[in-house]
């Protein structure tokens, strides 16, 4: 009987293959390359990324690891069967999903993610939590990431797997996925390993640039560079990347990304007329609120100048000013 860990890691590698011959094949998976089609993913990345897809049947994962001896009741544990608690009777978890494995740092699969091939809900279905897989310590796509965050000291954070897909798609290989927008302490730490600078590029929808602001003040402590870039509203990654190529998503997305400081200006200029004197006033006396939280002397004293000679106000005034703001949160 195989019931140990090394083994579960072996059941996992066996049902990850497994699931991408299913979606190889013409007979089982002709549904799920049309749509993997349709959005755009080339086969050499699908494999690459291990996809797969889990047929439309109740029994099918369960009778694959049955006949190669597993202990069932493992795969019950970490998620990826059920069990019916009437008649003890197990069952597939995945069905008619497209399978996007989740590895962990070393690249072996952890869990599964499964999306459905149209709008139903839920969109996608993740393994649980588990003593195999616990989503907060991973980050989607590092292991693949690795070496191009070490030598480009550089690594960019989206929300989902297809823009880490993607990305990768289009030669952008530094890039990993939060997989939701709740950036976790660890997934931080991970992040901030091996690079100098962290780009968050998180999707262009409200809930999107909120959590974008919470990464970036999460990540602050690290003492690393943090920029937030941003995409048309509504637009994610792969949304921009399939529609403009990957060359202007580097150039006009990733290359116009902004400090968190030049980010919140420009989401306070949004709708304000500044030649109008009173909102300009209000404009500038925001963004020195703002300044006034900044920790570090020499990053005030940036922004400060680029206020004084943008709107020709003396260095001194708005030092004053800032002082008091300063001087309230203390
Ligand atoms: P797609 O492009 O396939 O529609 P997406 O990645 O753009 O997917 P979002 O709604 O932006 O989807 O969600 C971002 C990420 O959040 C997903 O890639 C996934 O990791 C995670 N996520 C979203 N919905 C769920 C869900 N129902 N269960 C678990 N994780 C989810
Ligand atoms: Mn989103
Ligand atoms: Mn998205
Ligand atoms: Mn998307």
């Amino acid at each position: 009987k195989n019931d140990n860990s090394t083994s579960l890691y072996h059941g996992m590698e066996l049902l990850s293959k497994f699931y991408q011959y299913l979606l190889m094949d013409q007979r089982y998976g002709g549904p799920a390359q049309q749509y993997l089609q349709s959005r755009g993913f080339e086969s050499k990345t699908a494999q690459s990324f291990q996809i797969g897809y889990a047929v439309d049947a109740w029994e099918t994962a369960t009778r694959f690891l049955e006949r190669r001896g597993f202990n069932l009741d493992e795969f019950v544990k970490i998620g990826l069967l059920s069990k019916r608690e009437l008649n003890g009777k197990i069952f597939d978890r995945f069905r008619h999903r497209v399978i996007f494995p989740i590895h962990d740092h070393r690249g072996r699969p952890v869990a599964f993610a499964g999306r459905v091939l149209d709008d139903q809900k839920p969109k996608y279905l993740n393994s649980p939590e588990s003593h195999l897989f616990h989503k907060g310590k991973i980050l989607y796509g590092y292991h693949l990431a690795r070496a191009a965050i070490k030598k480009t000291s550089e690594v960019v954070l989206f929300e989902g797997y297809v823009d880490v897909i993607k990305a990768h798609q289009a030669g952008i290989t530094n890039v990993v996925a939060s997989m939701g927008t709740s950036l976790t302490e660890d997934q931080a730490s991970l992040l901030t390993r091996n690079t100098e600078s962290i780009i968050i590029c998180y999707d262009s929808d409200h809930a999107g640039t909120e959590a974008a602001f919470r990464a970036a003040e999460m990540l602050k402590q690290y003492g690393k560079t943090i920029k937030i870039a941003r995409m048309p509203k509504g637009m994610d990654p792969d949304d921009y990347i399939s529609r403009y190529g990957g060359e202007r998503f580097k150039n006009d997305v990733l290359g116009a990304s902004l400090t968190i400081m030049a980010f919140k200006m420009q989401y306070l200029r949004i709708g304000k007329n500044l030649n109008d004197e009173g909102e300009k006033l209000l404009y500038i006396e925001k963004v020195l609120q703002e300044v006034a939280q900044l920790t570090k002397a020499v990053e005030r004293d940036h922004y400060l100048r680029q206020l004084s000679d943008e709107f020709s106000i003396s260095l001194d005034a708005l030092k004053q000013q800032q002082y008091q703001y300063y001087r309230k949160q203390k």
